[in-house]
């Protein structure tokens, strides 16, 4: 289920699975119609999915994005008998309030930022006291990434919490969360679960601001790169000793196991590893530079955690090599992006094993035209961040993307730590 780069991902990994006889795709997009048969449905329409569901006697659904785990997809489809990956409603709230986390994390002694939860702007302005700046101030609900703000001031602060509780993010912001600034690398890290069991699945590290350097608004991610070599095998260890773990035995332990993908987003800080947020489901564009290095039976895999057998199932087989994949995305994202841009040459890019995955895009007039903000994702392998990175931009250029535009440097940690 879902329709972005991340499914195009997901669901060609599920078609080469030998376990995997027929795939749909809800409601999927022109990269998935190649090889799935895409339905209309949208991943709101909770409804018209189960029936589909039920009308075609589907024996698995796997969802991509959080929106509809929140909502309590997983709960319905299972309360029908069938398996499903991806979180319950209650589970998914580790994704859906930023406060339920960190209590979870507080009862169960994993190491993330302090923090206090508000429920009014003057509970929120009495509370900011107490922190220094640089603060972090979050809408506690899903806000499409953009409900965190970094003040450097208090001031900036103080109009942080008045606007949230005045309603910038919707319903999100009714309840506030003030955080403590931690410092450090960020690294993303994902493990499996199927309630009880956690596998680890591999590390990625994204970038999110729009532009060259680290610079200008936030997006949804420009690009990635996986495996993250700053997250060594030590880290990882300690990762799932001190954070997946005891994520996963806590919510077991309160009757709401977790069973799917847990994405932590990490702060690697001088003490440690420490959790800045968790996501229910794969991160984009992430999960395409994981799929990209699968080589296992990956519907037999997600199968096993949602049906509680990921102890019988074998560990992820990843390549050794690096992938990275560039987002191009259309003139004006994160912004109004423009739509319509007609774009050509996706089949040469695709020569030397290079995969495009499609996140928004459409079929107008038999061309594929632009028709969200991020649009294609480029996606090479390399022995290293570098030769990936050389060979991901080698087929950008060969996309004529004439409205489309895309960072130029993404892996640039990893490439300038390569040349030393
Ligand atoms: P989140 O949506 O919680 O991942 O936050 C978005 C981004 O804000 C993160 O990727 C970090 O760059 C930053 N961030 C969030 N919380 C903190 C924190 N406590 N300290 C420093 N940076 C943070």
């Amino acid at each position: 289920m879902g329709s972005g780069g991340r499914e195009h991902a997901l669901s060609w990994q599920l078609a080469q699975s030998p376990s995997c006889r027929k795939l749909y795709a809800a409601p999927g997009n022109p990269g998935i119609e190649t090889f799935a048969e895409c339905v209309p449905l949208a991943a709101d329409d909770l409804d018209g999915l189960i029936a589909f569901v039920r009308a075609h006697a589907i024996d698995f659904v796997v969802v991509g994005p959080e929106a509809p785990l929140v909502a309590g997809l997983a709960d319905r489809l299972r309360e029908m008998g069938i398996a499903v990956f991806g979180p319950s409603a209650a589970a998914a709230r580790l994704e859906g309030s930023k406060g339920f986390t960190k209590d979870l994390c507080a009862r169960a002694g994993i190491p993330t930022a302090a923090y206090v939860r508000c429920t009014s702007a003057e509970e929120a302005h009495a509370v900011l006291e107490g922190f220094a700046t640089p603060v972090v101030i979050k809408a506690d609900g899903l806000a499409a990434g953009k409900g965190v703000i970094i003040a450097q001031t208090r001031d900036a602060a103080a109009t942080a919490i008045d606007d949230m509780f005045a309603g910038a993010f919707g319903g999100a912001g009714a309840e506030v969360v003030i955080e403590e600034f931690m410092t450090g690398e960020e690294a993303s890290f994902f493990a499996l679960s199927d309630g009880i069991h956690v596998m680890a699945f591999g590390s990625a590290q994204d970038h999110k601001r729009v532009g060259d350097g680290d610079t200008g608004p936030n997006t949804g991610g420009m690009g990635a790169y996986s495996p993250a070599p700053v997250l060594t095998a030590r880290l990882e260890t300690e990762v799932m000793d001190r954070i997946i773990r005891p994520t996963v035995r806590a919510l077991a332990a309160e009757g709401t196991p977790y069973v799917g993908v847990l994405f932590a987003g990490l702060m690697l800080t001088d003490a440690g590893p420490r959790l800045i947020e968790y996501n229910c489901r794969f991160g984009d564009p992430e999960c395409q530079v994981l799929m990209m290095r699968f080589t296992g039976d990956f519907a037999a895999l997600l199968h096993s955690a949602a049906t509680g057998d990921l102890a019988s199932a074998a560990p992820p087989a990843f390549s050794h090599d690096y992938a990275l994949t560039v987002v191009m995305a259309a003139s004006g994202y994160p912004g109004t992006a423009e739509k319509g841009g007609v774009i050509r040459g996706i089949a040469q890019a695709e020569a030397g094993g290079v995969r495009v995955f499609h996140a928004g895009t459409a079929r107008a007039d038999g061309a594929i035209v632009a028709a969200g903000g991020r649009v294609l994702n480029v996606t090479a392998t390399g022995k290293n961040v570098t030769e990936a990175q050389a060979r991901a931009y080698a087929a950008v250029d060969r996309i004529d993307f004439a409205t489309g535009f895309c960072r130029r440097d993404i892996g640039w940690r990893e490439v300038a730590r390569e040349a030393q």
